[in-house]
């Protein structure tokens, strides 16, 4: 008798267990209410350790990044009813490439593209390459019951997050260039690479640009197929340059291969990075662009993705101030934006006056709804 009671107690108790782990994420989803989101981007769990809670800053959402993510913070966000975004690193790759040269992208000239700064892009047809990025993807998702997944790094090599940016031409590897020939269905001369990549930019030039857009358009697609299928109600949200098309002579699209009416038709939140120091704007510039976006998602037919822009508080190239790191915050939570967050959680950290600029808007001044 009191072994059949000791198993019906472990039983009742682990159904206790399953139904308030699962309370957290399902309140407010269940009734249908969608705060504005007020994040932290970075490894959020830095403020912890600094002594701070997340809740009682005002947050109710923290975008980490995948590399940290781990139990104690999940289950930090958890406890204080934070939302987990997880930043996954689509297309960077300077470790990657180092070890599988068939994935390092080739420039015009036949040679491997020098890395742009500090970044290090991946050629985006690289078999094994995508391989690699799937199961990374599974593995987060198979680990954590997240509320989203923001893919970073959606773009051919290149830096665009500096006032002179770094936009080489790729990717000319003998694969691309059949994978493009075959989907074009151009005859291309029989010639070297520099030859073929000259031949391609005098003669298909426009078809080039659609290919390459169209690949990362694959990549955000099969990426949002994986999330779909594991955790159906999850966001799939992407952090893209928030160049306007005909900045540096429309190498948003020619260079990076983005088209944002493309992303706006797959995504579900749309988070620009808008960087005004590291490129030169002023804070207003944060606001235009937000109203610029929901202006191209208004006139969208379909899809009507979330826009939850990503300003800064980092200090580069010089300073953002507290008061200025203050004005972009509320110029990106204008409409349409129904959420907002900063980079990063080290740059809150180095100047505690904005940790309370942060917390005065999240308690007191920005909305909830
Ligand atoms: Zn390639």
């Amino acid at each position: 008798m009191e072994t059949i009671k000791k198993l019906l107690l472990t039983i009742l108790s682990g159904i206790f267990l399953l139904l308030s782990s699962c309370s957290n994420k399902d309140t407010s989803e269940k009734t249908g209410q969608n705060p504005f989101i007020k994040g932290v981007y970075g490894n959020p769990a830095t403020l912890i350790e600094a002594g701070y809670r997340f809740d009682e800053l005002g947050m109710n959402a923290i975008f980490v990044r995948s590399i940290s993510l781990d139990q104690e913070l999940y289950d930090a966000a958890m406890e204080q009813q934070q939302r987990v975004y997880v930043e996954f690193p689509t297309l960077l790759g300077r470790n990657y490439v180092e070890d599988h040269t068939e994935a390092w992208p080739i420039n015009e000239k036949g040679e491997q593209a020098q890395p742009a700064d500090w970044f290090m892009g991946v050629c985006p047809t690289a078999p094994g390459f995508i391989e690699f990025r799937k199961n990374q993807l599974r593995d987060i998702l198979n680990n954590f019951d997240v509320d989203g997944i923001f893919l970073d790094y959606v773009h051919w090599h290149a830096q665009f997050e500096t006032a002179d940016p770094i936009l080489p031409e790729t990717c000319f590897c003998d694969r691309c260039i059949s994978l493009f020939a075959d989907e074009k269905q151009l005859e291309l001369p029989d010639a070297d690479i520099p030859e073929t990549a000259e031949w391609i930019l005098e003669n298909a030039d426009s078809e080039w640009r659609d290919w390459r857009s169209h690949i990362l358009n694959g990549w955000v697609s099969s990426m949002k197929m994986i999330v779909r299928e594991m955790q159906p109600d999850a966001l799939v949200g992407i952090f893209y340059c928030s160049w306007y098309p005909d900045d540096h002579d429309s190498a948003l699209y020619r260079t990076l291969g983005i088209d944002v009416e493309a992303f706006i038709e797959i995504a579900d939140v749309l988070s620009p990075m808008l960087f005004h120091k590291m490129k030169e704007r002023s804070p207003e510039w944060v606001g235009e662009y937000t109203d610029w976006l929901g202006g191209l998602i208004e006139a969208s037919d379909d899809n009507k993705p979330l826009v939850w822009p990503i300003v800064q508080s980092h200090d580069s190239p010089v300073e953002v101030t507290p008061d200025e790191f203050r004005r972009v915050m509320l110029e990106g939570s204008k409409p349409p934006s129904s959420g907002i967050m900063m980079f990063s959680d080290q740059s809150l950290l180095e100047n505690p006056e904005k940790i309370e600029v942060m917390r005065q808007l999240y308690v007191e001044e920005i909305s909830n709804d």
